[in-house]
């Protein structure tokens, strides 16, 4: 028995289709699904004459250069040509991750809001599809092009893929849905050159990458008996490698590799008005959530992968944070 397609809500079908000027925006410091969430979304727009453009407050990030766009992605308000009628948020679980430029736009303007985060508080003025079953946001907008007969092909399932990969973790998590696959299947038959993808999509690490990885796996902290791994970038580190925050993309998952391993944790520094800050990303499987913990310091996500950003140093955060992930386990026992 094939599982049903879910219905996209006739509020958002009718929103997307009677706006003319429509912003579509995804959180700052996009992944691939947000940044491949917009971009297909603003292809489905265009594709039935929506007058669509893509903003990001981080803009286009370098490892999703080689995708083909539908227009610049702009990344300050100042840019646009003119007030768009309606904003299109994306893979934000709520509408602080926007970030903080966009945020007197929002005020002023509709907005939809199109998510798959639990937790998320339907910040939508106009209309509000979250549905946390769902693997990725580019399965959603998927979902919608496929009711607004636009096919999922070229560049826009390119965008979708990007989208959906990376949020199964290249189809493996527990997220990976039959759905989901069956979208991939199908973008596969209307003629994705899947090859190319995952060839653009891999080998493109710099050096510096490669120095920063290799640094930070020599000095990975194993707590807790083995339960948890812990990475600690600093802006020592990063500078020394002349490494980009995006280099660390995909540490974390590498830390959940080690046999006994529960709870993977990255903690990145970052500098914000001349204080320093550190991203928190965390992973986990089955059944521990690392969510709750994220949520403990002002962030979310997913009971598997969740972050947050804590206005302490790496060592700092590490501390305040090793109690709340003890009871990732604890809670269980
Ligand atoms: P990552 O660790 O890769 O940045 O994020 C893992 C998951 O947690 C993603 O689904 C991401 O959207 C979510 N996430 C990361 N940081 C935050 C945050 O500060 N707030 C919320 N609500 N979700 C976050
Ligand atoms: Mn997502």
């Amino acid at each position: 028995m094939t599982t049903e397609m879910p219905t996209v809500p006739e509020e958002i079908l009718s929103a997307l289709r009677k706006h003319k000027r429509v912003l579509v925006a995804a959180h700052a410091r996009p992944d691939p699904d947000a940044m491949g969430s917009s971009l297909a979304m603003a292809w489905t727009l265009r594709a039935i004459g929506v007058d669509a453009l893509v903003f990001n407050e981080d803009g286009l990030p370098p490892f999703l250069r080689f995708l083909t766009l539908p227009g610049p992605v702009l990344s300050t308000p100042d840019s646009l040509p003119c007030e768009p009628d309606l904003v299109v948020c994306l893979d934000c679980g709520d509408r602080a991750r926007l970030g903080d430029t966009l945020q007197p736009l929002l005020d002023r303007v509709p907005t939809v809001n199109i998510d798959h985060h639990l937790a998320n508080p339907l910040f939508g003025t106009e209309a509000n599809w979250v549905e946390p079953g769902m693997a990725a946001t580019g399965e959603l907008v998927a979902y919608i092009a496929k009711a607004l007969s636009v096919p999922l092909q070229g560049a826009l399932a390119e965008a979708l893929y990007v989208a959906i990969s990376a949020d199964t973790g290249n189809f493996s998590y527990g997220n990976t849905t039959p759905g989901a696959m069956r979208l991939v299947a199908d973008m596969l038959e209307d003629g994705l050159n899947l090859p190319k993808l995952r060839d653009a999509m891999e080998n493109n690490w710099s050096e510096a990458r490669l120095r920063l990885w290799g640094r930070i796996m020599q000095k990975v902290r194993i707590l807790e008996d083995g339960k948890l791994a812990a990475a600690l970038i600093t802006l020592e580190d990063l500078a020394s490698c002349h490494a980009t925050r995006e280099d660390s993309e995909g540490i974390v998952e590498q830390l959940r590799r080690l046999s006994g391993v529960r709870v993977a944790l990255m903690l990145r520094e970052e500098e914000k008005d001349g204080k320093v800050q550190v991203k928190a990303s965390l992973r986990s499987s089955g059944k521990d959530n690392v969510q709750a913990v994220a949520a403990q310091f002002g962030g979310g996500g997913h009971r598997n992968a969740a972050g947050a950003t804590i206005a302490l140093d790496a060592e700092k955060a590490l501390t305040v944070m090793q109690p709340y992930i003890r009871f990732v386990w604890n809670r269980l026992q």
